[in-house]
């Protein structure tokens, strides 16, 4: 990927991801929206994506658990350009063992512009956007500026 000029696909990569007390609302919303998730490519961390593959019966590319590191590999994929979305029904109320772990995730997908839905009511706006069905020019423009000016130093 040439982070200067990233374009996302027709097809999506997308990420799903759900802490334990929301794995149930990320696979009623992944259930509902089936058909449109079937379009795209899906991963999970490990958990999230073993419960999705099972009830959709569609493929899903299985990263680590989030607590052993699935979190940090979707964020690698994310600098990589492989990931083009993060659907990551994080849990407000309860502490994570890996907090650095998903603090670093949201910063990478804020950093490289990933739409991103952390709750049901953005990941139903995200999903039933015109533009899923399209490609589309995602400027980052953090990412272009810090590259600037590292190379006017
Ligand atoms: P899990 O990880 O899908 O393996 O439960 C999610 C997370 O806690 O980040």
């Amino acid at each position: 990927m040439n982070p200067l000029n990233p374009v996302i696909g027709i097809k999506k990569r997308i990420a799903l991801v759900a802490h334990d007390n929301k794995k149930k609302d990320l696979l009623d919303w992944a259930r509902f929206n089936r058909i449109t998730l079937s379009r795209h490519h899906l991963y999970g961390t490990g958990t999230t994506g073993s419960l999705l593959e099972r009830e959709l019966d569609l493929p899903i590319t299985q990263f680590k658990s989030g607590p052993i590191g699935g979190d940090q590999q979707i964020g690698a994929k994310i600098c990589e350009g492989a990931i083009d979305f993060l659907i990551f029904f994080w849990d407000p109320l309860e502490p994570q063992p890996h907090d650095p772990d998903i603090k670093a995730l949201l910063r990478l997908a804020v950093l490289y512009n990933i739409p991103t839905a952390s709750n049901r009511a953005t990941a139903d706006f995200i999903i039933s956007s015109p533009l899923m069905g399209e490609e589309y020019e995602n400027p980052t423009p953090d990412l272009v500026r810090y590259l600037q000016n590292r190379a006017a130093k």
